[in-house]
């Protein structure tokens, strides 16, 4: 909403080109609508500022650019490394309300986007959007058409749906890490063979056919547009690229995910969030996914050098790294904790996730009984917790299985 208002803001040539779906005229009413999300995010004086400056204030001219560089403009901001190069953090809608922030790298002879969106129609809107601004607002030569990389973090759909659209259009090279590559360039085997292990998972979890019916189509859904995409080049751990950036392999809430580090700014994409943690997905669905990998990522990140601040794939900026990493590690000892405690009597995953996030609907769904699983899966490895009807699932074809504490 608040990026909506910001549309009053812009110069005429981005509302013509890209901009009219911001409608200024209505930009005070956007203020006075979003005052729910202003509670939430408590950006009271912010929404002052604005309202000031969208009224036309007297020093007008001076005070837009210190409301730019404080907070940027329609979902764009800019940050700079002190190694020299501008980072502009472009918020785009990948799914209806989900919001990811996508970041242009601009140095010395180089422009690399890090993800690309979902590809559906408001992602490349708002891209687009973004663009534009960085171009008109913030002066910078930028064209998605003349891209020298985009790298993808990881083969989460709202960070490479859009990749098919990018190598249509830009002549941007694809860079992704090699455990989450053939995601992209066997993207129909992959979703094919996830979706029967996560049938397999959530039968063992459970859940019962008809509602498994529905999770599963739910989970292909929006993806089925997506056609294979060979990727330009494989990265590792250590690995860099364009002006000297540091690829760190971060394997937990993805298999393939990777940070980038740009001088003292890293790009933790979806491994650190500043105010949500991150979905844990069990290894038993996707391997090198979950909580034992994470876990050791994050004190990985931990120990990184000369990090300064750090910008996440949704959300805002992440100021105090180590201490939100630190808060995010407690966060899941408690869970597990929590955990421990409900299978004092036998559970099953499904019992699990519903004692601990409520009857979901929808997608939440799918991410409650994921995120539990990956929470019994750890504690059972750790041999904290057994099965507690055995002879039942050596006997059966398709067990579901309850855990008890050990
Ligand atoms: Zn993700
Ligand atoms: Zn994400």
């Amino acid at each position: 909403m608040l990026r909506r208002a910001e549309g009053a803001l812009l110069p005429e040539r981005v509302l013509g080109e890209e901009g009219s779906h911001l409608d200024p005229r209505s930009a005070l009413f956007k203020l006075a609508e979003s005052k729910d999300e202003v509670a939430e995010l408590g950006v009271e004086a912010r929404v002052r500022q604005l309202n000031e400056l969208a009224t036309g204030g007297a020093e007008t001219a001076a005070d837009r650019r210190v409301y730019l560089e404080q907070h940027g403009i329609a979902g764009v901001q800019r940050f700079r490394s002190q190694g020299g190069a501008r980072i502009y953090s472009m918020s785009v809608e990948t799914f209806p309300r989900h919001i990811n922030n996508i970041y242009l790298l601009m140095d010395a002879g180089s422009a690399i986007l890090f993800d690309c969106g979902s590809g559906l129609d408001s992602s490349r809107r708002d891209l687009a959007l973004g663009f534009a601004i960085v171009r008109d607002v913030f002066d910078e030569p930028a064209r998605y058409e003349d891209l020298d990389w985009c790298i993808i973090s990881h083969a989460h759909f709202d960070h490479f749906g859009g990749a098919n659209v990018l190598k249509r259009e830009s002549g941007a090279r694809l860079a992704v890490h090699e455990l989450d590559a053939r995601v992209l360039s066997c993207f129909a085997e992959r979703l094919i063979i996830a979706s029967k292990d996560c049938d397999v998972y959530w039968r063992r979890a459970g859940v019962p056919d008809a509602e498994r019916a529905v999770l599963l189509e739910m989970y292909t859904a929006a993806k089925s547009a997506f056609r294979p995409q060979e990727v330009d080049r494989l990265l590792r751990d250590g690995d860099t690229i364009g002006p000297g950036y540091k690829v760190v392999h971060v394997p937990g809430h993805c298999p393939g995910l990777l940070c980038l580090q740009v001088h003292d700014v890293l790009l933790t994409s979806d491994h650190v969030l500043a105010r949500t943690t991150p979905h844990q997905f069990p290894q038993a669905i996707t391997p090198f996914a979950g909580l034992e990998h994470y876990f050791h990522s994050l004190s990985k990140t931990r120990k990184l050098e000369g990090v300064n601040f750090a910008l996440g794939g949704h959300e805002e900026p992440i100021w105090d790294l180590r201490a939100r990493i630190d808060a995010i590690a407690l966060f899941h000892r408690d869970r597990l904790a929590r955990v421990k405690s409900m299978c004092s009597s036998a559970r099953t995953v499904l019992e699990v996730a519903l004692e601990m996030f409520g009857n979901q609907e929808g997608y939440s769904r799918i991410m409650a009984i994921d995120e539990a699983g990956a929470h019994v899966e750890y504690l059972h490895a750790l041999g904290q917790l057994r099965i507690a009807n055995l002879e039942e699932v050596a006997g059966a074809r398709d067990p579901v299985i309850q855990y008890v504490v050990r």
